[in-house]
């Protein structure tokens, strides 16, 4: 007989493996599948879906296989470490990695069949030399700056650069698959910028190819550049926030699903009157007699505590207020003459089918952007996965997981 007696303190805590979370950010796999197909369908290029920080927050070994069914061919990281945790999953898609230091140990990477970019001489050279240590060719992107000042070679370093690759490649040591650079702007539809670090990318591929490299993969277009700005697409473009259903291009809207719904359950109810001071400091006051449920999520579960004056939650059919300051690992939500009772559903954000808040939603109440928040989402918080029915019309079923 199953040891159920209250008084047995050696009895199994009954059921906590299937009670449902005290949170969970939630991933609809149909809403990742959905947004890259749309996003294949807008052009002829390769797709590369940019899996870096955890998939966007939303697990790096699902969201990529979720992109690879389809229809991505390739996969974006930006450290070595990040991709092979993908091969050690048994990815075994073509996978770039874009941040290093020349002293760190390329040779796992290397030998894993990760294309490496490279942007500095230094790069190149350790890249080379853990090709010929581990007796393989390196595959790399060397990345030039067309205009965000940040990674990539300065134009007038780019000739050396192409220069000292084609060497290379002549002792077999490196293979330079990829030409490539980023976009600053593509989210501002009509920036002029945009067009100027296009033509600056076609002279640096003129300039990789007259000393000789005959790269395949020319990328540089970011999810705005994809939706936004065909000319930048390519021979491969790198899908990154819009796979997890941000729009990304200001003003526009492209009907991308948000994939990921942020819940917990209410741990805490309590009926207060008129007048009472809630949380750190007292900065709210019930504007009425009513009722308080707790959340147990908070700032360390990337729940921002500067969006704690605008913030609303959606319980029992309604948004409803933040109450005071969120704390580290719970806040107040306020629901009025509405009773709640311990255990209803919050839900923090999603998508926002029927009303409740998004995480653009969040993002303004915080003064920040949608990837911040997606990203920050802390690794207390468990991620569950799901194939959530549609709740559009005719929009037919995706994946099933
Ligand atoms: C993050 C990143 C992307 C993806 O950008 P989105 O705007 O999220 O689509 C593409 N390329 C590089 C180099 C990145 O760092």
């Amino acid at each position: 007989m199953p040891q159920t007696d209250k008084g047995d303190p050696t009895a199994p805590a009954p059921s906590i493996q299937s009670a449902p979370a005290l949170a969970e950010a939630v991933i609809d796999m149909n809403a990742i599948v959905h947004n890259t197909r749309f996003m294949a369908e807008q052009t002829k290029a390769e797709i590369m879906a940019v899996v870096k920080a955890d998939g966007f927050g939303h697990g790096i070994v699902e969201t990529a296989r979720a992109t690879l069914s389809a229809g991505a061919t390739w996969l974006g990281v930006t450290s070595c470490t990040e991709a092979l945790r993908l091969r050690d999953a048994g990815v075994r898609a073509p996978v770039l990695s874009w941040m290093s230091v020349p002293d760190q140990d390329f040779t796992r990477a290397v030998g894993a069949d990760v294309d490496i970019a490279v942007s500095a001489a230094e790069h190149l050279d350790a890249v080379a030399d853990a090709a010929r240590a581990v007796g393989a060719t390196a595959s790399v992107h060397l990345k030039v700056d067309t205009g965000l000042a940040r990674n990539g070679s300065a134009p007038h370093l780019w000739p050396a650069l192409v220069d000292r690759a084609r060497a290379l490649e002549r002792d077999g040591a490196v293979r330079v698959r990829g030409v490539w650079s980023h976009l600053a702007s593509a989210d501002i539809p009509g920036d002029p910028t945009t067009g100027e670090q296009i033509a600056l990318f076609d002279q640096a591929v003129a300039q990789a190819r007259a000393a000789g490299l005959d790269p395949s993969l020319l990328h540089l277009a970011n999810s705005a550049g994809i939706l936004d700005v065909p000319e930048s697409h390519y021979d491969l473009v790198r899908a990154g926030v819009g796979l997890y259903g941000v729009e990304p291009v200001a003003g526009k809207r492209f009907g991308l699903r948000p994939a990921m719904t942020l819940r917990a359950r209410a741990i805490m109810v309590r009926e207060v009157p008129v007048g009472t001071r809630v949380a750190y400091n007292h900065t709210y006051t019930t504007p009425r007699d009513g009722f308080l449920v707790l959340v147990p999520l908070g700032y360390a579960d990337g729940v921002p505590r500067s969006a704690g004056p605008r913030g609303e939650v959606w319980i029992r059919g309604a948004r409803r207020p933040v109450a005071g300051r969120i704390a580290m690992d719970q806040f107040v939500a306020d629901m009025g003459g509405t009773e709640a009772h311990i255990g209803d559903e919050v839900v923090v954000f999603g998508p926002g089918d029927d009303g409740e808040p998004t995480v653009a939603d969040w993002a303004r109440w915080a003064g920040t952007i949608p990837h911040e928040i997606l990203t920050g989402i802390g690794a207390r918080v468990a991620r569950t996965y799901s194939a959530r029915p549609s709740s559009r019309p005719g929009h037919k079923e995706l994946l099933s997981v």
